[in-house]
């Protein structure tokens, strides 16, 4: 336990503010636009717009939708909009929830109840989903016992139908696509899925999380887009998250279904409870009436058009960054991705380091695996920073092709790895990749700043069990205080 307790007496707003100012000092500075994917800016009177609104609503609570006719008014009505805009007629319903994983969380459960009442016959449900689907789904299944079997996507990094259908057993559920799926901005062939799912009477969900307030848009501008929506045959479930492309407040996303007696096995209710009758849609209890809020605010602010002129400035700097990227010797981005979602590899460079010289000139980038790469998600907040993001690109991986001792430290640190990790037990192994990975980590705790060997090893470890308990710990370490404080 940290060596901090509830202060004996208050101490006044001014001196909480500005421990709190304070305290940000170290904090990524997401608004000069050179972190990607953590936060979604539409511009400063649209976040004055959003805060405002939930201000209004900060009190309020979305439990109990006959105490504030207003909230339930504004999520019926967000959820009718989102409805819209992905292709749904009439019979499409859903709910707001506070994130694309508990929208996730809740598909998987409704597909369960559904296939208990369906397909009384199933005992051990699965659903299939291809590599590339977000963890939110690993997460439904260790919540809810649904068996999860994930499928290599096929060369072009998009799922590989055929396989997911040769995947299908008696115990199949649930059919899974992604619009796109976050690691390499890629949208599944969603037609082909859902084809497969309904020739086999299954559940398909579609996941546009990300794309799902963005594609639309990109579409009606005249790109090229997959169909993802409710127009497809066979797409039983969408969920799309307002607070990444709809650019609300944090604490919103949609989960739809084609018709009603879907979404019913996703609702709960108690009965018989001494607090009398309670009844939720979502994983929530009390739910933040100002995330319903300002999601409806904001969407009644930008309208179509305004959704549409973003969407227009972020796919310009999209096709900028693109290109600029391709144009630099050694570095590429994978596959021909329809939106703002990119990931950047390399044939012959550690990308890896390339990540490091970014982070050396003030850029967050993501690091991912399988093969490395690099990601990036451009939104409205990037949109004046492509050239200078651009040159930093060019300088950083001219860095990275220069011979230097710390990267022959680096590739020998990654060997030693892959090496003992053949030979040594498991344990050691992850001790010795903690120990590695501090070690490059350089200055204790928060992000390190040189990472390229501990990502090196973390992608060719062949132990991943072992892995997983070196990233809990981690996890713990992050509610637990530095030793010697
Ligand atoms: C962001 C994302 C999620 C999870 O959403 P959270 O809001 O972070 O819970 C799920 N799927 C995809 C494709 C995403 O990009």
């Amino acid at each position: 336990m940290i060596p901090i307790r509830l202060p004996a007496a208050g101490r006044s707003k001014e001196a909480v503010l500005a421990e709190m100012q304070a305290a940000r000092a170290n904090d990524l500075r997401w608004h000069e636009g050179r972190v990607f994917s953590l936060v979604f800016f539409a511009g400063d009177e649209a976040a004055s717009l959003l805060k405002e609104a939930y201000n209004l609503f900060f009190s309020e609570n979305g439990l109990n939708p006959t105490a504030f006719p207003s909230l339930r008014r504004f999520e019926t009505e967000v959820v009718a909009m989102s409805a819209r805009l992905l292709g749904g007629d009439d019979h499409v319903v859903g709910n707001m929830t506070s994130g694309g994983t508990e929208s996730i969380l809740m598909t998987v459960l409704t597909a369960r109840e559904w296939a208990r009442a369906h397909r009384p016959g199933i005992h051990t449900p699965e659903m299939i989903l291809p590599a590339t689907a977000h963890p939110a789904f690993d997460k439904a299944a260790h919540y809810f016992g649904v068996r999860l079997v994930r499928v290599p996507v096929a060369p072009d990094l998009r799922a590989d139908v055929a396989a997911m259908q040769a995947a299908i057993t008696p115990n199949t559920i649930l059919i899974v696509g992604s619009a796109p799926a976050y690691p390499h901005g890629l949208v599944d062939p969603i037609s082909e899925l859902a084809a497969v799912a309904q020739a086999h009477g299954l559940l398909c969900h579609v996941d546009a999380c990300v794309g799902g307030f963005m594609l639309p848009f990109v579409r009606q501008l005249g790109y090229p887009v997959p169909d993802f929506d409710f127009q497809v045959p066979g797409v039983t479930s969408i969920s799309a998250d307002l607070h990444k492309y709809g650019y609300a407040a944090k604490g919103a996303s949609v989960i739809l279904y084609r018709d009603g007696a879907l979404r019913r096995h996703q609702l709960f209710a108690v009965t018989d409870w001494a607090g009398g009758i309670y009844a939720s849609p979502t994983m929530g209890g009390t739910r933040p009436g100002g995330a319903i809020a300002a999601a409806w605010a904001i969407m009644n602010y930008l309208g179509e058009e305004g959704y549409r002129r973003l969407a227009a400035q972020v796919m310009q700097a999209t096709e900028q960054i693109r290109a600029g990227i391709n144009a630099i010797d050694g570095l590429h981005v994978l596959g021909d991705p329809p939106m703002s979602l990119m990931a950047i590899a390399s044939d012959h460079l550690n990308i890896y380091e390339v990540g490091d010289e970014m982070g050396a000139r003030g850029w967050h980038l993501d690091r991912q695996q399988f093969p490395p790469t690099l990601h990036l998600t451009l939104n409205y907040a990037h949109v004046h920073q492509t050239d200078a993001f651009l040159r930093d690109l060019a300088a950083a991986t001219a860095q990275v092709r220069r011979p230097s001792l710390r990267k022959t430290l680096d590739r020998l640190l990654v060997a030693l790895a892959r090496g003992a990790a053949r030979w040594l037990p498991a344990g050691i192994v992850s001790k010795l990749t903690g120990r590695v990975s501090g070690l490059v980590g350089g200055s204790g705790g928060g992000l390190p700043e040189r990472s390229a060997a501990m990502y090196g090893m973390m992608g060719s470890l062949p132990n991943r069990g072992d892995l997983k308990e070196v990233v809990l710990d981690l996890v713990e370490g992050f509610t637990t205080p530095p030793p010697g404080r």
